[in-house]
């Protein structure tokens, strides 16, 4: 329902929640967020319930903060809302987390087809199987951008997918088909939401991505492309409302 992305030397925990208060008002049953820490370790906390409930979580098992991380807030459409169906949910063995706002159409297909290559899932969710799917394809290419090239192309619906993979700190990709993403750039850190709310505390210029996208950011760079990799043209323009 609510996403945000972060890279950059602020710290990401608190970047992350902060983002994912902002996102509340639209409304969300489970919260959970992923970072890459200082020393290249993947580490998520995810809960069912209000994002005090996150919260609390994190204070009971701290994780390592790093400078790379996304955050979600889920408003449950396949699996009912518990810890195990909120997100992030995990890929190639643990060193990829994903997470989703929307719906993907043709999971049980899909789910199918790595079941029988002998995957296993965690949850019952739709974006499971996105994760899954990214990791296998990582496997294969080395590239969360190019990966994510790969699988889009496979999944019919709406979505707007964020990733990271600790093989390749410092980056966060995103990909959407049918359902918003918004890149707010900033001065040695950039942020990714699914609206600009999710990181107006920390900056006023703003990319729109447009349909049929993928982005990654870095610290210090932004690249947009189509589905088949070609980069497209972008327009920044400014947040207007008082944060
Ligand atoms: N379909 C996904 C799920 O049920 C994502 C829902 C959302 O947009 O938060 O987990």
């Amino acid at each position: 329902c609510g996403i945000v992305g972060y890279v950059g030397s602020n710290k990401t925990v608190d970047v992350l929640m902060s983002g994912l208060g902002r996102l509340e008002y639209r409304g969300y049953d489970s919260a959970g967020i992923a970072v890459i820490d200082e020393f290249g370790v993947l580490n998520t906390a995810k809960k069912a319930g209000k994002l005090s409930a996150l919260t609390g979580e994190l204070k009971a098992h701290p994780i390592n903060d790093g400078t790379t991380g996304i955050g979600h807030t889920r408003w449950a459409t396949h699996g009912g809302p518990n810890d195990e169906n909120a997100h992030p949910h995990l890929g190639d063995n643990n060193k990829l987390a994903l997470i989703h706002n929307g719906i993907i159409e043709n999971f049980a297909p899909l789910r199918d087809e790595l079941l029988a290559e002998g995957f296993s899932f965690l949850s019952e969710t739709d974006t499971e199987v996105a994760a899954v799917l990214l990791g296998r394809e990582y496997q294969r290419v080395g590239d969360l951008a190019e990966a994510f090239r790969t699988i889009v192309a496979r999944l019919d619906g709406a979505f707007t997918l964020l990733a990271v993979h600790q093989d390749q700190p410092g980056i966060v990709v995103g990909a959407r088909r049918n359902s918003p993403l918004v890149i707010g750039l900033g001065e040695g850190e950039n942020f990714l939401g699914s609206d600009v709310a999710a990181f107006v505390e920390y900056t006023r210029r703003a990319v729109a991505i447009g349909q049929d996208q993928i982005v990654t950011i870095t610290a210090d760079a932004v690249t947009v492309t189509d589905f088949d990799g070609n980069p497209v043209e972008t327009e920044e323009f400014d947040i207007a409302w008082d944060a």
